[in-house]
């Protein structure tokens, strides 16, 4: 509540024609304005937070105010004198370390980038007076943009997207093991882009704040006591420091104790910019106190979820973004924390008024002059019920009978709650049976490395036994509270789902994402049942048999596909038909300029097949599939290969880079008409605009994840109306899923999502487990 109702601005401001490829709506205008101003006027600290809601276009904003600011040093430079331009000398903070050392002209930067910026051609004119003086200093670069390793390549699609030729910005990716180690070089780019994990390598980290009562706060968050939450910090920058220690091979100057270890801290950057900029929220981490260190002289946070937790999240912002006098802790304690802790009126008011200075939010339900800000196409949802057929039904009722009566005996036992992992098992496999039989059975598949098992033969014998162990007991994964897909259990003894353990690991934080836990998470920290059973069957010197003697495929021929996927395939088939093969496939029409003006959620009930048509002429319809399961995108591409359908695939399990080729190659490909995707995957800031049509095959628990699905088409730039067709089985569990989500929402959700905090989560009730079994 704190962070609403702040007042908004109006005054708007148009970018010079020419520079952007797509117009600014309304709302970024204000953005622009707003941000174009904080970063002019010296008060009360040159940058801010912009905390629109995701989907607004922060990007778009920022990407326009580094065009207006080198549009408008440009400006100047032709008009005034040097002297003028010096008052945009760099780095306030740090004047005395700051040299404006001559950046190697980009004119040398055989990639045919042409800079315009007048900033630099300003400082090289200037600098060509100082250059040997300060040789020893850092060169001054122009706008860092820092951001999870999920979304840097999405930044630099949109960098070269959304400018226009004649403008066109030079960008670097600074990432991977190949990047340069030469300031001089990052210094020639009007961007560079890199990753959290990058800077927390790269630069010096700022001291913790110190002060006792804070480290008993943390301790009482973590459930531990303060004498143990230090030794666990320790531990936590050992790791950290071994982590270093492993790249150094790779990174040459790399000395982390140095005052400027690597590349990243040897330059006096204009601008910073943090995206998803709640990744500092706590200004302990090493992240958080490493983004501080970098030298700036503008600073930006953008985030559509600023405070997710506590007030102290706030702390760090204000620290990265050196907003005195709350950037000092004691200050923020006194003036805010402590008055809000004792919960007076006064308090909030103070943290509004301190906020409103350098923050601006808008949600997409705020109104500018009584419209909402975003009119996007209208969505659609459907609720298409399939039915079995007669094998599947008999499968399922089999599967049905034998659980009702487990849970039936548990239930009488008194041991419903011992129990509560199977009985979610038990449910799984309901749930499952409903996407294809196949699923049930299926034999998870293997899909940890080598590395993995290398490792896991070089672990005690014990361990792997203990490990094993635990990984048999019927575990629910840490990250998605659901029975675990592949299961796979961590050397700190957490169990997951090796797709929700790889987005640990592929992305940027690489921490086991248990909040008391925190180890450091990498390849060869994640072991999976097979590994570990083949490694103690080696000890015993016995053959590996981990055939845990499956019964044979229910469905004896591998075509067999089930009621959904045939559904589902019927479905892309009349889409098909009914698209234009002709027409243009790439549409940049702002959604502002479209005539809709209906209300969001329009549900409707249909049967099977019956989708209502939206009768579109703008190029071929393209469709997003989202499962849960990975088992089942296994089994979809089976039925989408034999229909000779083109797709792409993103899960979880995916690099990083594999992610992007699938998604670029979606947007862009006319004949690649379905993206089959993880319902667990990747779900920050992806862009699937290209898509206005969205099949969800199976129910999550949580319809906030469903809802986040489904915006990855239904945003801005879209500009046809979405069809979202959900998918469920008559006369199974689904129904009674579909029950609970409609009469409980909000329970549901707490009972397995969303709690990342990691506090004791809601069960699902006995009555609820009773009526979801039918007993
Ligand atoms: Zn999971
Ligand atoms: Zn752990």
């Amino acid at each position: 509540a704190a962070l609403q109702d702040l007042n908004q601005p109006k005054s708007e401001v148009e970018l010079p024609a020419g520079l952007l490829s797509v117009p600014l709506m309304k709302h970024q205008k204000i953005a622009l304005a707003w941000m174009f101003q904080k970063e002019t006027r010296s008060s009360p600290c040159l940058g801010g937070i912009l905390a629109d809601d995701q989907g607004l276009g922060k990007t778009v904003s920022t990407i326009a105010l580094i065009l207006k600011q080198m549009h408008e040093a440009k400006l100047k430079s032709q008009n005034i004198s040097n002297q003028e331009a010096e008052a945009l000398d760099l780095d306030a903070d740090d004047e005395s370390e700051i040299a404006n050392q001559k950046p190697e002209s980009s004119a040398s930067n055989g990639n045919g980038v042409s800079v315009n910026s007048g900033r630099k051609k300003a400082k090289e004119e200037e600098a060509s007076t100082s250059t040997q003086k300060f040789n020893r200093k850092r060169p001054a670069a122009g706008t860092l943009i820092v951001c999870p390793a999920s979304v840097v390549r999405q930044w630099a699609r949109e960098l070269d997207e959304k400018v226009t030729d004649e403008a066109k910005l030079s960008v670097l990716i600074y990432h991977g093991g190949n990047r340069t180690k030469d300031p001089n070089e990052l210094a020639k780019y009007d961007v560079v882009m890199t990753t959290y994990a990058i800077v927390s390598n790269e630069v010096p980290k700022q001291p913790l704040v110190d002060d006792d009562e804070n480290d008993e706060k943390s301790g009482e968050r973590y459930g531990l006591s303060s004498g143990f939450s230090t030794s666990k910090k320790r531990k936590i920058e050992m790791g950290a420091t071994k982590k270093i220690k492993k790249r150094g091979k790779k990174n040459a100057d790399d000395s982390s104790s140095g005052p400027d270890s690597g590349t990243l801290a040897k330059v006096g950057w204009f601008r910073v910019v943090l995206d998803e900029a709640q990744t500092i929220k706590n200004h302990r981490t090493q992240v958080a106190r490493a983004c501080c260190g970098l030298r700036a002289k503008m600073r930006w946070c953008l985030s559509g979820t600023p405070m997710q937790n506590t007030i102290d999240d706030l702390y760090s912002y204000f620290r990265f973004l050196k907003y005195d006098p709350y950037a000092v802790y004691k200050s923020f304690c006194h003036t805010i924390k402590g008055p809000i802790t004792r919960n007076s009126l006064h308090g909030y008011k103070k943290l509004q008024a301190v906020l409103r200075a350098i923050m601006l939010r808008r949600t997409k339900g705020t109104l500018l002059d009584g419209q909402p800000i975003i009119n996007l196409p209208p969505k659609t949802i459907n609720l298409s019920k399939v039915d079995f057929s007669e094998e599947e039904r008999s499968f399922y009722r089999k599967l049905e009978t034998d659980s009702q009566s487990q849970f039936k005996k548990y239930a009488a036992a008194g041991t419903l709650n011992q129990n509560y992992a199977n009985i979610l098992l038990m449910l799984l496999r309901l749930r499952q049976a409903c996407d294809h039989p196949e699923l049930v059975k299926r034999y998870s598949s293997d899909s940890v490395g080598k590395e993995s098992e290398e490792a896991a033969k070089r672990l005690p014998r014990e361990a792997r036994v203990n490990l094993l162990n635990r990984l048999e007991s019927s575990p629910i994964c840490c990250e998605c509270k659901d029975p675990p897909e592949d299961p796979v259990i961590t050397l700190c003894g957490h169990i997951f789902c090796y797709q929700c353990v790889s987005e640990f690991i592929n992305g940027d934080e690489n921490m086991c994402p248990v909040p008391r836990c925190r180890e450091e998470l990498a390849h060869d920290v994640v072991f999976s049942e097979s590994t570990l059973r083949s490694c103690v069957a080696d000890d015993l010197g016995g053959s590996s048999s981990h055939d845990k003697g499956l019964d044979k495929a229910f469905f004896q021929n591998d075509e067999f596909s089930s009621s959904k996927i045939k559904a589902v395939i019927d479905i892309l088939r009349s889409l098909s038909n009914r698209s234009n093969p002709n027409s243009a496939q790439h549409d940049q029409m702002p959604s502002s300029s479209m005539p809709y003006d209906i209300d969001d959620n329009d549900v409707t009930i249909v049967e099977q097949m019956s989708l209502r048509s939206t009768p579109s002429n703008r190029g071929s319809i393209k469709t997003i599939i989202f499962s849960q399961w990975t088992g089942m995108l296994d089994l979809l591409e089976l039925s989408l290969n034999e229909n000779t359908i083109e797709f792409r695939r993103l899960d979880g399990t995916m690099s990083l880079n594999a992610r992007d080729r699938a998604v670029k190659e979606f947007n862009n490909d006319p004949d690649v008409k379905v993206m089959i995707m993880s319902l667990k995957a990747g779900n920050l800031g992806l862009n699937m605009v290209a898509a206005c049509h969205v099949i969800l095959l199976d129910l999550w628990w949580n319809p906030t994840t469903e809802d986040q699905a489904i915006d990855r088409a239904h945003r801005i730039g879209q500009t046809r109306p979405v069809t979202v067709t959900r998918m469920t089985i008559k006369d199974t569990v689904e129904d009674r899923i579909l029950a609970l989500q409609e009469k409980k929402r909000i329970m549901v959700a707490s009972a397995f999502g969303e709690d990342h905090g990691g506090s004791s989560a809601t069960r699902l009730t006995v009555d609820d487990l009773k009526y979801l079994f039918q007993v």
